[in-house]
């Protein structure tokens, strides 16, 4: 090599190591600003698809969900995915771990040519089995510890790794496994896995920005396509629009030529300025967005405290006045609250301590405060990608409210006599059990005797037995079903036990079971001739009673 080649080629290696210093310097700025957004944007897109196909979309209760969003699918759609390449954390930590291999000088695992290809598939698939099975028809649900990306969310919040082997066991494992293939393939998960990845990639289909490599020029060295972390086959084409593209311009910095670029209508990037102004106005409208979101959700909680106050006197009185902390564990450790019961009725809930991921914590707070103050109890819905601090805040309240503490009692009349009769509270007892006596000490609802009934499963009818002694619904069997097992079961228990404290078939569904769930609501109702529309009917055009 001649004294002018290898002076070019010191000033190209500068300016590779100047643009990568910057995109990493981008990278740590956002891993630490918002490690769980790529885990967001699935879980809010999950949200508002459920939330479309059950019809119970609304702007105030799906704001924070629209603004994770919004802060990246607009930007994804018009430039590519620069939220993967220069944003997203799980992306970095597969870029640090690549960064080390190469420092170790331990070589590559290879996934080349059409087999490597092909294997990218997966994540579409993954995707689109969660959409159908888990979003649309809503009768899979990923049972809790095994998600390697909850496993992710504990280690990036760097508190109570603990949890981390035990409750999350098998989900660290299959994490840890994740991360090992990643030291190996650059970007394996993103490759290969990430449901969230295949959504962007979709998304950025029609992008107006290109990478192009003119043929003129190129010298066929296949540099471009070597520094790919994608693995982009670079080398067959001119001109790159892949889904698969991150935008991290490691091929436009790698060609010895100077003859790949980032264009956008023609004209040639600047591939630090443009992904660093990406990656800015992503955090930029992320942070916008979900502080909006949550200053509108407070609004309207102190709207329901309002109305609470405003309807105490037309409503039976529920709780005794006073003010109750409240302790109950959370994702990442205990939330405190303190609980304002006036006239009877919950009026406020304040935020003493807690010791979640604030990330996951502010998502929730509001809407589930809000929810519980409006509907006066705390069987409220989780926000969905915030579910252990949901369950968490609800806890904690009905941990205030009914005394599972064991330093406070704020329960009201009715709750009252039955205190008078045990003279203690029970500290095992959960708020819903002590809701479930309440009911069942209400007046006779029901003729006494035995009855059949059927309703419709996802598979064919459920057929049920149901007693009926003093008035009172005691118990509910199994005569046939027809829905698989995995589902009929992870129901049945659950919600017979809640119709038979509430005394009612108005209980909930179990999430997964959906179906199955409303097969026995329905089979009840018809053995004791009460009136409940079974959303499954239009699966199989309903059914006969007996
Ligand atoms: S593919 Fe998934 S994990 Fe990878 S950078 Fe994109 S969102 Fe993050
Ligand atoms: S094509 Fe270029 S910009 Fe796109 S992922 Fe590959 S190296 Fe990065
Ligand atoms: S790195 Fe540059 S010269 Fe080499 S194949 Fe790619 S575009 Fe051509």
């Amino acid at each position: 090599m001649d004294q002018r080649s290898k002076n070019k080629l010191k000033r190209k290696m500068r300016k590779i190591k100047k643009i990568n210093f910057i995109r990493r310097i981008v990278q740590l700025v956002c891993f630490f600003l918002l490690p769980g957004l790529f885990i967001q944007i699935y879980t809010s897109t999950k949200a508002l698809v459920m939330a479309l196909v059950n019809s119970s979309f609304s702007l105030q209760a799906n704001l924070l969900d629209l603004a994770v969003v919004l802060s990246v699918y607009p930007l994804t759609l018009l430039l590519g995915r620069f939220f993967c390449g220069w944003v997203c954390a799980m992306g970095s930590i597969g870029d640090l771990l690549t960064a080390i291999r190469n420092g170790l000088k331990i070589k590559e695992l290879k996934m080349e040519g059409s087999a490597g290809q092909k294997l990218k598939a997966v994540k579409y698939i993954l995707l689109l089995f969660a959409i159908i099975f888990i979003w649309v028809l809503q009768i899979i649900a990923i049972p809790q510890g095994i998600n390697p990306l909850d496993a992710f969310g504990v280690l990036v919040s760097l508190n109570n790794w603990d949890l981390l082997l035990s409750t999350f066991l098998v989900a660290t494992i299959l994490l840890a496994a994740i991360l090992v293939l990643s030291f190996f393939v650059p970007r394996f998960f993103c490759r290969y896995l990430c449901p969230t990845g295949a959504i962007l990639s979709l998304l950025s289909l029609p992008r107006m920005l290109t990478i192009k490599k003119p043929r003129e020029n190129c010298r066929n060295c296949t540099l471009c396509t070597q520094n790919c972390p994608m693995a982009i086959p670079l080398y067959k084409t001119d001109k790159s629009r892949s889904g698969e593209c991150i935008e991290c311009g490691q091929c436009v910095i790698g060609c010895p030529m100077d003859n790949c670029h980032m264009q956008l209508a023609g004209k040639d990037l600047n591939t630090k300025t443009i992904g660093t102004i990406a990656a800015t106005t992503i955090v930029g409208l992320n942070y916008i967005g979900t502080i909006s979101a949550n200053a509108v959700a407070f609004e309207s909680t102190q709207t329901l405290t309002m109305d609470a106050s405003q309807s105490a006197t037309a409503s039976s009185t529920k709780y005794q006045d006073g003010s109750y902390p409240g302790t109950a564990p959370g994702f990442q450790g205990q939330i405190t609250v303190d609980v304002t019961v006036a006239n009877g009725l919950i009026t406020a809930i304040d935020e003493v301590s807690n010791e979640d991921t604030p990330e996951f914590f502010n998502r929730c707070w509001n809407t589930v405060t809000g929810e519980i103050i409006q509907s006066q109890t705390t069987d409220v819905d989780a926000v969905s990608g915030a579910t252990y601090s949901s369950q968490g805040i609800m806890d904690a309240v009905a941990a205030a409210l009914y005394g599972q503490t064991g330093t406070t009692a704020a329960i009201g009349e009715s709750a009252d006599s039955i205190l008078a009769e045990s003279k203690t509270i029970d500290s095992s007892s959960t708020a819903s059990s002590q809701k479930s006596s309440m009911s069942s000490d209400a007046a006779a609802l029901f003729t006494d005797g035995t009855y059949e009934g059927s309703g419709s499963g996802l598979r064919g009818e459920t057929l049920v037995e149901v007693t009926v002694q003093a008035g009172k619904i005691t118990a509910i069997s199994e005569i046939s079903k027809q829905d698989d097992d995995q589902f009929f079961y992870r129901a049945w228990d659950t919600v017979t036990e809640e119709i038979i404290a509430a005394q009612s078939i108005e209980v909930d569904a179990v999430s997964g079971a959906t179906y199955s769930s409303n097969s026995i609501m329905e089979a009840v109702a018809a053995a004791l001739d009460l009136t409940f529309e079974n959303p499954n009917s239009s699966l199989q055009g309903g059914h006969g009673r007996p």
